[in-house]
């Protein structure tokens, strides 16, 4: 078992892995593919923060900056125990190409604090926050890196970004950060368009494979912000949502969960876990319950080579970031089942941070279901460009969504040409 757990690749080595798949399909020449299998930067920054107890504890933070080819470098921000460079190059990759599917004008960039941060306070929160923004200063910018959120961080986080890069320059500036509460130039719809996305991108599938989304069997992991809104969209269309997890275990109920409760309950006692009217059952069970959708909305690297042959999903709906391994999709594949890149399906948050983006720097703000039907016209569009190049190429939807956002990044780097 620990054999088989070293074997596993590195985040960044599946994208990469995923990249040449692409690359190779499209027929990149090898200075294009030099160019693109590198980030064009990487700050490591040290992150001090005064605790509570008085003590000073170290934390390290990273920023990449995978390409801004087309644009400013755009990405989230992770604050998590597990968070390496590795991961963040990985995840900045991946949004890289992800901007580029939904065709919007961005690069690609993430960052990360290695933190456990639900030992915080709120105070040594916003102090590791403050922090962390003085350190990636030099990086970030409306016109140059754009942080948004991303696992465990939140609104609150990005406004306390947004303040202390105002304070430095000395005047309000709301488009440095994307996914701001709305009093602080934040966007309506921006908290749940990641879970509508997912939800467009799934309705989709199902109409593509004449799956009736009526009573199709629905299983949610990890009920955060993404899975969360993700899973109360399925339910309001009438699927059933069997079961549904997070980081302290898995809940089952063969009839379906009541979703609207189960928030409820998750927002009062902080899990899934307990719900009545549910069973428990094991992160194994859970992947391998006879259902026709599974939506991994947790981590990276959930699927991998010892489950992918127990899971019975037809469709696998990637709401987190690289939660399938390339072992585990090429078994997914055999198994005939329709998985919906991340770079796609979870497409729909940075689709609504470009909206605030624009919003900010107009200084509009645009009705809820205006934002609803643009990211609506934004996610089908792209599902449907990704479909054909699927059913053209006799590609999986993986490396089609990969091919289409691969090679509109290359096409502008070879229009732009290598600078000197
Ligand atoms: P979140 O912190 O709101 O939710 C994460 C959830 O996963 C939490 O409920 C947590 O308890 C659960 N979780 C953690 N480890 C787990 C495990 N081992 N098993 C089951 N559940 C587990 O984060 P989020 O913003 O919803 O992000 C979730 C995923 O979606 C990440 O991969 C993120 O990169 C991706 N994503 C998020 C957004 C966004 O706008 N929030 C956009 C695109 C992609």
């Amino acid at each position: 078992m620990i054999a088989e757990l070293l074997q596993q690749k590195s985040a960044h080595e599946s994208a990469l892995e995923n990249f040449e798949i692409a690359a190779d399909a499209l027929g990149l020449s090898s200075d294009i593919r030099t160019m693109m299998r590198h980030p064009e930067r990487v700050l490591e920054v040290s992150v001090p923060v005064r605790m509570d107890d008085g003590q000073v504890q170290h934390f390290q933070g990273y920023r990449v900056q995978y390409s801004t080819a087309r644009g400013p470098a755009k990405g989230g921000i992770r604050y998590h125990p597990n968070v390496t460079l590795d991961e963040v190059k990985a995840l900045a990759m991946w949004m890289t190409w992800k901007c580029a599917v939904v065709n919007i004008p961005f690069g690609g960039g993430k960052g990360g604090v290695t933190v456990d941060s639900k030992k915080l306070s709120m105070g040594e929160l916003e102090r590791l926050t403050r922090r962390y923004t003085r350190g990636i200063l030099p990086l970030i910018g409306p016109r140059r890196d754009i942080p948004a959120p991303d696992v465990y961080t939140n609104p609150q986080v990005m406004a306390w970004i947004m303040d202390t890069y105002s304070m430095s320059m000395g005047y309000t500036v709301p488009s440095v950060v994307t996914g701001k509460p709305i009093i602080v130039g934040g966007s309506e719809g921006r908290s749940e368009a990641t879970g509508r996305g997912v939800f467009h991108t799934t309705k989709a599938s199902c109409e593509h494979l004449r799956i009736p989304l009526k009573n199709a069997r629905v299983a949610v992991q990890g009920l955060g912000n993404a899975g969360s809104v993700a899973a109360s969209l399925l339910d309001a269309a009438q699927t059933l949502v069997v079961a549904a997890s997070d980081s302290r275990g898995a809940i089952y109920n063969e009839s379906g969960l009541h979703i609207p409760t189960l928030l409820m309950h998750k927002e009062k006692t902080g899990s899934v876990v307990g719900f009545r009217r549910s069973e428990p059952i094991s992160g194994d069970e859970f992947l391998a319950l006879p259902c026709d959708i599974l939506v991994p909305a947790a981590l990276e690297n959930a699927i991998h080579s010892e489950n992918a042959s127990s899971i019975q999903a037809k469709v696998i709906a990637e709401a987190a970031n690289g939660p399938v391994t390339p072992e585990a999709d090429r078994i997914l594949d055999e198994k005939g089942v329709f998985v919906i890149p991340d770079i796609l399906c979870n497409a729909g948050g940075v689709t609504v941070s470009y909206f605030e983006w624009v919003q900010n720097e107009q200084h509009l703000s645009w009705e809820a279901q205006d934002v609803y039907n643009r990211l609506e016209h934004v996610m089908l569009r792209s599902f449907q460009e990704v479909l054909m190049m699927s059913l053209e190429r006799r590609v999986n939807m993986r490396t089609a969504a990969n091919m289409l956002g691969v090679s509109r990044v290359a096409k502008t780097i070879k229009t732009r040409g290598l600078h000197p």
